[in-house]
């Protein structure tokens, strides 16, 4: 029963109540035997455990993540969780003893002041006091320089530079033995090495590629990098003093029975040996979860801000387009009222143009005809036929007024609608034209015509237009003949005046509407072109509508709607 030994012993070493107090019950506690030290190691092995005294165990102080020591001073590291599973499976507890570095680990190694090593190199020199197990770690060194050093490197071609090594390391022995070139510096642990190299005193270290990670991520070395291979690759085996020979092989066993599942999860749970990558720190990932927390309120701040700033400019674009627009619909208003304004000046000017053209133009006209009769015995033939031609240019003019003033009288505001009867508009209209009716023999006929609402003078002169039409473009070899006919339509009534003349052709039908298009300008069809567009304004202040339809050579029939009084 090792541990009830060693507890004894350290009893009995102390000599204190409460120890032999424990004692006693580490006793009972331990008399079941501890199967898996029992099947480990042999009678002897186990006589000399119990016999022995404690086993000094020294660390490497400052070799993380293989071993170290932690801020609140517990030993640390891979070899520190291979240690624990070893005294668990050999059923006893080291000494640990913490030392200042390395160097004096070898030194009070030698003076037999500390007994055990996890983590070493095995090296003859060593070898002169230590027994060592089969390694249990491989480690590459590498080199490592600030950033600014380009390319791989290769210790073969850094002649004269500084190179860091860790006194007493194994890789100390090999730089010194296979690069004499180097300038050699020596410090007492990895991080002082990394600094030196990261201010600037030193141009390079050899050391392992997880420790350098370890201290380059704890100190904020950002400037270094990994250079290339050293060549040297540590081999960490445990080494026990060599004047205890036994001890090696208990501890041989131990290491053995520590299984690949249980050796890989150590090995994961420290910075990845196999796949050196960097694993960041606690503090590391606080300080950069805050950092990408911080990146990322500042990234939507300022994603908000500019958001914000381009509503902003957004709004003040619109409200300036609005403004543009109101001014445009604005300048839009004034430009269309200014011109209805003009507009209604010039219909107001034609009408009182035409209207005080009248009388002269009947003064003149009258006294023309008053020359050819009273003296018209002292003209010769020529100077008659000139006062003819002065007395009809007079009519036609006399007809062109009074066609513009009827055009203008429809613009300017008319007559109230008032309740009339078609049939008589018609016929009356066809009374005042029965000089031209006469003249042709033309045949009217009125139909049967509804009441309507309208503006009596705009609607006789709206039927004498079409009557009057109706007969002046008669057909050469036909008697004009005109009917006014009306059918009801839904809520309008459609008003028809057919003839049987010359006709229009299909693309003229629309134009015939436009004030001053004459479709036929023969003599025997004088016109102002005025007639058809006074009816479409006289239908629209009706709220009708007219059109028509027609076959060139066979007449034409001239159609309008007007909304139904019942
Ligand atoms: P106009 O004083 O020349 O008769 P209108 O405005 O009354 O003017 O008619 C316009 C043109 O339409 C006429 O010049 C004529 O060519 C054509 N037109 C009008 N009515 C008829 C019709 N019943 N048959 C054939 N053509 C017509």
């Amino acid at each position: 029963m090792p541990v009830a030994g060693k507890v004894l012993r350290r009893a009995r070493e102390n000599n204190g109540v409460m120890v032999w107090t424990i004692a006693v019950l580490c006793l009972l506690l331990a008399s079941s035997p501890v199967r898996s030290q029992e099947s480990l190691l042999s009678p002897e092995e186990r006589a000399w455990l119990e016999s022995g005294p404690a086993i000094r165990f020294a660390p490497a102080p400052n070799y993380p993540p293989v071993e170290f020591f932690d801020e609140t001073g517990r030993y640390k590291g891979i070899t520190a969780d291979f240690v624990a599973l070893m005294e668990k499976r050999l059923g006893l507890t080291f000494d640990i003893v913490r030392l200042k570095d390395w160097a004096e680990v070898l030194a009070k190694s030698k003076a037999r002041e500390v007994d055990l090593w996890g983590a070493a190199a095995n090296t003859a020199e060593r070898r002169e006091y230590m027994n060592f197990s089969r390694p249990y770690i491989r480690l590459p060194a590498v080199i490592i320089v600030r950033r600014e050093v380009e390319g791989n490197l290769d210790l073969s071609h850094m002649a004269g530079k500084k190179v860091v090594a860790i006194r007493g390391y194994a890789t100390h022995t090999y730089l010194e033995e296979n690069f004499p070139d180097l300038s050699l510096i020596t410090v007492p642990d990895i991080e002082t090495g990394l600094r030196m190299v990261s201010f600037g005193s030193a141009d390079a270290i050899v050391a392992t590629n997880a420790s350098a990670i370890y201290y380059i991520e704890k100190n904020g070395f950002t400037n270094l990098r990994v250079a290339g291979e050293s060549g040297f690759e540590w081999h960490l085996s445990f080494a026990a003093r060599n004047d205890w020979p036994k001890l090696i092989g208990i501890i041989q066993k131990g290491l053995d029975a520590i299984t690949e599942t249980e050796k890989k999860a150590i090995y994961r749970s420290w910075i990845s040996l196999q796949a050196p990558g960097w694993q960041p720190s606690r503090e590391l990932l606080i300080a950069g979860g805050a950092g990408i927390a911080i990146l990322v309120l500042a990234t939507m701040a300022l994603w908000v801000a500019t958001l914000r700033r381009q509503v902003a400019a957004r709004l003040a674009e619109l409200r300036s387009e609005l403004q543009e627009r109101t001014k445009l619909e604005e300048d839009l208003r004034a430009a269309l009222e200014e011109v209805r304004r003009s507009n209604d000046d010039l219909q107001q000017y034609a009408y009182v143009a035409s209207h005080d053209l009248q009388e002269p133009l009947r003064m003149v006209t009258s006294y023309l005809q008053l020359l050819e009769r009273n003296y018209g015995h002292v003209f010769d033939d020529d100077a008659k036929e000139y006062i003819d031609f002065a007395v009809d240019g007079s009519i036609r003019m006399s007809q062109l007024i009074k066609d513009l003033l009827a055009y203008s009288r429809v613009t300017t505001k008319g007559q109230p609608l008032v309740p009339l009867e078609a049939r008589s508009l018609a016929e009356s209209a066809a009374g005042n034209l029965r000089t031209g009716i006469e003249e042709s023999g033309a045949i009217i006929t009125v139909g049967e015509l509804p009441a309507i609402l309208g503006d009596e003078t705009q609607l006789t002169s709206l039927f004498q237009n079409l009557i009057g039409n109706a007969v002046k473009y008669r057909a050469p070899d036909r008697v004009p003949e005109v009917s006014v006919t009306a059918e009801r339509e839904g809520a309008l009534w459609r008003f028809e005046v057919r003839d049987n003349g010359i006709g229009i052709k299909p693309d003229d039908l629309e134009r015939v509407f436009v004030i001053f298009q004459r479709l036929h300008q023969r003599h025997e069809y004088e016109g102002t072109g005025i007639g058809l567009a006074v009816c479409k304004k006289i239908i629209e202040r009706h709220g009708g509508h007219i059109w028509v339809e027609s076959t060139p050579g066979d007449g034409s029939a001239f159609f309008f709607t007007l909304p139904a009084t019942d």
